[in-house]
């Protein structure tokens, strides 16, 4: 009766035979005092701890026995039922009771909450339905049901309000005294789903919050979703909120700080995204493998069917991505940017025959005008400047550089640059669009 929990009787009981008889011994005293520790959860009557000698068992027994209580003839209700008789014994219960008051204390605190009646008939419009939450008030002229949640029990009984309210035009609203992190994902989930993955709890504590604030607060739980490695996960989330900050959607039943629903929806997005991401990522690799390994495939017919699958399976895989590629890796103008390109990021000639950078770098000046300007950009990002220096014993790169820097950075026509392949290359080499054209 302290705790208006609902415990099975082997639990109350448990295993210990001097705990149980201390048990005894504590019902026994509670009696005494009309304060019954331990009461039927079906019909709410007190029940005291007999023991069997011969087989030292204990078992409870209603304090009146008079054939009412359901236990008695069980095979008469349903379990809907049993569960509805439980959940209103539990309401009996000193924390029961004492958290109808803290609600009904917090309202009137709040001056957007008017007529506040504890404990009253809710006449619903058709005949005969009703229901008599805990606490009821009229927020801003919405009525609005508060119904106290201590055990989880009775989520069966529970979820039907739900259509009452929303037929009555109310909003019901559910208050719990705690929660289980862990479970209440699983337990809770009638009320915590349904409501945005938001629920609430009242304690002595939002009450003095509430005498502070002179509103109503509540201490608002939450599950807030999150992406990580590219899933999205929940955490909890909360803070002691006045009830005025929270979304009120009368036609969902449902009261929430958080908007769950939509968070959730751009986590997803976001996961999508990323697994996006690192589809593109995993295709952009694979290219870069290929063609830098693909120098060691030799010549025969079946080293040249491996490369010719391979870029097949490469080019429907971009061309999902919104890209064509040629047919055959061997296309003249794409081959030259990418040799030149994958030989900057490499810092070493790949596709070419050629033994060092410094060659690669002539051969794109010579012949591949329209991607020197992407190819500089790629030996800038790759910090391959000293390399290159060291590699032009002659200084004849350092002389065209000294010729044609002036001419890129003016744009002129010699070096402009090849596009028809430009989607393509910012898809492989990302830092081409990142990195700031510098001519330095
Ligand atoms: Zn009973």
């Amino acid at each position: 009766m302290r705790t208006g929990s609902i415990i099975p009787a082997h639990k109350a009981i448990g295993s210990d035979y001097d705990q149980a008889m201390a048990l005894r011994m504590e019902l026994c005293e509670a009696r005494a005092r009309s304060e019954p520790l331990y009461v039927c959860p079906l019909c709410g009557t007190p029940v005291y701890l007999v023991s069997r000698k011969e087989t030292r068992r204990f078992f409870f027994r209603h304090e009146l026995e008079d054939g009412r209580c359901p236990a008695k003839t069980r095979g008469e209700l349903n379990e809907q039922e049993i569960n509805a008789r439980k959940y209103n014994g539990a309401k009996e219960s000193y924390a029961h009771i004492r958290m109808k008051q803290v609600i009904e204390e917090s309202l009137r605190c709040d001056p957007n909450f008017s007529d506040v009646k504890v404990e009253t008939v809710w006449r619903g419009q058709e005949r005969a339905t009703w229901r008599k939450p805990d606490v009821q008030a009229l927020y801003k002229g919405l009525p609005v049901a508060f119904e106290i949640q201590l055990s989880t029990t009775f989520l069966r009984v529970i979820a039907e309000r739900r259509d009452f309210y929303q037929r009555e035009g109310g909003l019901l609203c559910w208050i719990f005294k705690s929660y289980d992190e862990d479970r209440a994902r699983l337990t809770q989930d009638d009320i915590f789903f349904s409501n945005n993955h938001n629920l609430f709890l009242a304690s002595e504590n939002t009450l003095t919050e509430s005498q502070n604030a002179g509103r109503l607060m509540l201490d608002c739980r939450w599950a807030e979703p999150y992406v990580e490695n590219g899933h999205v996960e929940t955490r909890w989330s909360g803070r002691i909120a006045p009830f005025d900050e929270f979304q009120l959607d009368q036609k969902r039943q449902r009261i929430f700080l958080f908007d769950y629903e939509s968070a959730v929806g751009c986590a997803r997005d976001e996961s999508e995204e990323a697994a996006h991401q690192r589809m593109q990522e995993a295709i952009r690799q694979r290219f870069a493998e290929f063609w830098i390994n693909r120098g060691g495939v030799n010549a025969s017919n079946a080293g040249w069917k491996q490369v010719r699958d391979e870029w097949l399976e490469l080019q429907f895989a971009l061309s999902l991505e919104g890209m064509d590629i040629p047919d055959h890796p061997g296309e003249h103008s794409l081959a030259g940017a990418l040799n030149a390109f994958y030989s900057a990021r490499e810092g070493r000639p790949v596709g070419w025959k050629f033994n060092k950078l410094i060659e690669v770098a002539h051969c794109v000046h010579g012949r591949h005008k329209g991607y020197l300007r992407r190819f500089r950009q790629l030996l800038l990002t790759y910090n391959r400047q000293d390399q290159i220096r060291r590699e032009d014993r002659e200084g004849k790169w350092q002389a065209k550089v000294k010729q044609y820097a002036p001419l890129l950075k003016s744009n002129d026509s010699t070096y402009e640059s090849e596009n028809r392949y430009a989607e393509l290359f910012e898809f492989l080499f990302p830092e081409l669009v990142v990195t700031s054209e510098s001519d330095d």
